[in-house]
């Protein structure tokens, strides 16, 4: 059993499109860090939730080893992490609440030339994408094989290097995928950001917390809308 905790820990992305917003609902839930020399940990004053600043990637996998609780993160990511990680037993963290922000799509885009006809066009086209779990389970569930290229960044320049054809990417105003001369064709998933948290309950005073937690967050969300 993992070793009993007081205090809750919460990730969120050091620097990125998420980072304001995330600190900023957490700070309207009340909470309040002193932050730490290096700004990686914020000790949690208001209340015993602390911070921990990382890159949104790494976000899933602190979750699912116990090194974090809770963490606020893309679903995009978090979908892609589940399916890699599915394949070795249960999952160990799922999404607790849509936060209204951060919204994108996760989209097919294609050469603005071409005369789309839906996804049997995709059949033999190489693919660049850095959502590879996500775009193959599509590809699967619609019996197109087709050539999935994963690559890390700079996905939208690929069709026009030459290393593929299409793309299946992050797209929220389009303007982007314009500049590249592709269009978007598809949606895979709509995203926006999440609270991100174990699929077990906790079995210290982290539970109680995390509950204190979420009941502020549904008063703070419910305020938004
Ligand atoms: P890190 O350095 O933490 O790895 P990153 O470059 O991977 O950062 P960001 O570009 O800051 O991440 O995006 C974080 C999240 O913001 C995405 O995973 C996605 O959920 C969301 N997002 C919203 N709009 C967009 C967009 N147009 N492009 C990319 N991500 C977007
Ligand atoms: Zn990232």
């Amino acid at each position: 059993l993992p070793a009993a905790r007081d205090r809750l820990r919460v990730a969120i992305q050091k620097s990125g499109r998420l980072s304001e917003p995330a600190r900023a609902l957490l700070t309207s839930c009340g909470l309040s860090w002193r932050e730490s020399r290096d700004r990686l940990f914020c000790y949690g004053e208001s209340l015993p939730v602390d911070l921990l600043l990382v890159r949104d990637d790494d976000i899933p996998g602190l979750i699912a080893d116990g090194v974090c609780d809770l963490g606020i993160v893309g679903r995009n990511v978090l979908a892609e992490q589940l399916l890699q990680r599915s394949n070795g037993g249960a999952d160990k963290y799922r999404e607790w609440r849509a936060l209204d922000f951060g919204a994108c799509r996760l989209d097919i885009a294609v050469p603005d030339g071409w005369e789309w006809d839906g996804p049997a066009q995709l059949r033999g086209k190489r693919i660049a994408t850095s959502y590879p779990a996500l775009l193959g389970a599509w590809l699967r569930e619609q019996a197109i094989e087709a050539e999935v290229v994963p690559l890390s960044g700079s996905v939208e320049i690929a069709p026009r290097l030459g290393q593929a054809d299409a793309i299946c990417d992050l797209v929220s105003s389009g303007a982007t995928l314009a500049a590249n001369q592709l269009k978007p064709v598809l949606t895979l998933l709509k995203s926006e950001a999440v609270l991100a948290g174990p699929a077990t309950p906790f079995s210290d005073v982290r539970e109680e917390l995390a509950a204190l937690l979420l009941r502020r967050l549904d008063g703070v969300l419910r305020l938004k809308d």
